[in-house]
């Protein structure tokens, strides 16, 4: 299959503007293609940024079916744009979409389709340090009609919009509230998907806690409220003296981070152990509190890494490393962000030069 390209002419052309928020401005151009039962998908076309069109009964509306993506384009100092580990995103949107009981797209090819809009709308991706073009594939289901069961047909669409620095000034540590009453995922359910219901579902106790003065929320397991989790759209580290660093294994119900991924490979080759295990907030707060946890932090696609200065569970509040940013979080930060700049080595091999 071949993508077909419908360009604005050059004079109606945009370019990254000087000040921007994430979120809601987007690139000139946007990808999408339609899938039906018995024809597969079809209609691959790059055209103008655009409304989509859907009958007010299309499934996505009613029952959630849905998936996305969230990755980066980065513009390298020297010149170039660097795409990271985007294998992964493809690979990781195909397992939500089998989740979800919607087609699989072939990796390659969407790949490519991600490749042709990012080259197509190259000034959109920023230079300032720190900033990206955030790429955002998302499937739909969009077959008219109420009846509750998998749809027949889809749409699947890729667009784009400049990201600046997550943090303005360096890397100031995050607070973090340990959510006691709300449960975002359990084993068997849909957790480890990358899918609208589960951002839904978690908005309720997030408006709570950023009340509270908090920015994100950390999520028990739903069974015994003990085992930690993640936080919002971040995996989550504990370094133990300096040196060992310790994430939840993969139980069924986190989402599975590219980022947290590329740590666990990283992490050994600066010298830190790094081991995935089930983790008992009990335990945890014991240990930030006794000096052994020398530094907390979150890692995702948003921040690469953010660490966490501060924790509360039930109406007490944990400081760690004096609510500083510490020596692992930051060299762990400027390791993953060189590679993806293109400014240190990348010896995994997890560029994708455009
Ligand atoms: C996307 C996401 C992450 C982080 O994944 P990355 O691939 O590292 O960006 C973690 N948790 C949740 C719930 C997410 O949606």
């Amino acid at each position: 299959m071949t993508i077909k390209i419908n360009p604005l002419k050059p004079e109606k052309r945009q370019s990254c503007p000087e000040e921007f928020s994430f979120g809601v401005t987007f690139s000139d151009h946007m990808f999408t293609q339609e899938f039906d039962e018995g024809k597969g998908w079809h209609d691959a076309l790059i055209s103008p940024y655009h409304s989509l069109l859907l009958a007010p009964s299309a499934a996505v509306f009613h029952y959630s079916q849905e998936i996305f993506e969230g990755l980066k384009a980065y513009r390298k100092p020297s010149g170039g744009i660097n795409l990271f580990r985007p294998q992964e995103n493809v690979k990781r949107f195909n397992r939500s979409a089998k989740r979800m009981v919607m087609p699989e797209i072939e990796e390659d090819f969407h790949l490519e389709a991600i490749k042709s809009l990012v080259n197509l709308d190259q000034n959109w991706v920023p230079d300032k340090e720190g900033s990206s073009l955030y790429i955002r594939p998302t499937m739909i289901a969009t077959s008219p009609k109420l009846g509750l069961g998998a749809s027949s047909s889809y749409t699947h669409f890729i667009i784009a919009g400049p990201a600046g620095s997550y943090f303005k000034e360096g890397l100031s540590p995050i607070s973090v509230y340990v959510a006691d009453e709300y449960r975002r995922a359990v084993k068997g359910g849909v957790g480890e998907a990358k899918t609208g219901g589960n951002y839904a579902a978690s908005l309720y106790a997030s408006e709570d806690v950023i009340k509270l003065g908090y920015s994100q929320v950390l999520w028990l397991d739903a069974i015994e409220g003990r085992f930690i989790e993640e936080v919002g759209a971040m995996n989550i580290c504990f370094v133990y003296e300096g040196t060992h660093i310790y994430t939840p294994s993969l139980s069924g119900s986190i989402l599975p981070g590219i980022t947290r991924d590329s740590i666990l490979k990283l992490a050994p080759t600066l010298g830190y152990e790094i081991s995935e295990q089930r983790l008992d907030i009990e335990q945890i707060l014991a240990d930030i509190d006794s000096g052994k946890i020398t530094e907390v932090f979150g890692c995702g696609t948003a921040a690469v890494i953010a660490p966490v200065g501060k924790l509360s569970f039930k109406s007490k509040e944990y400081v760690i490393n004096n609510n500083q940013a510490g020596e692992v979080a930051k060299r762990l930060h400027d390791e993953l962000t060189g590679i993806q700049y293109g400014t240190r080595e990348d010896k995994f091999g997890w560029i994708e030069s455009i």
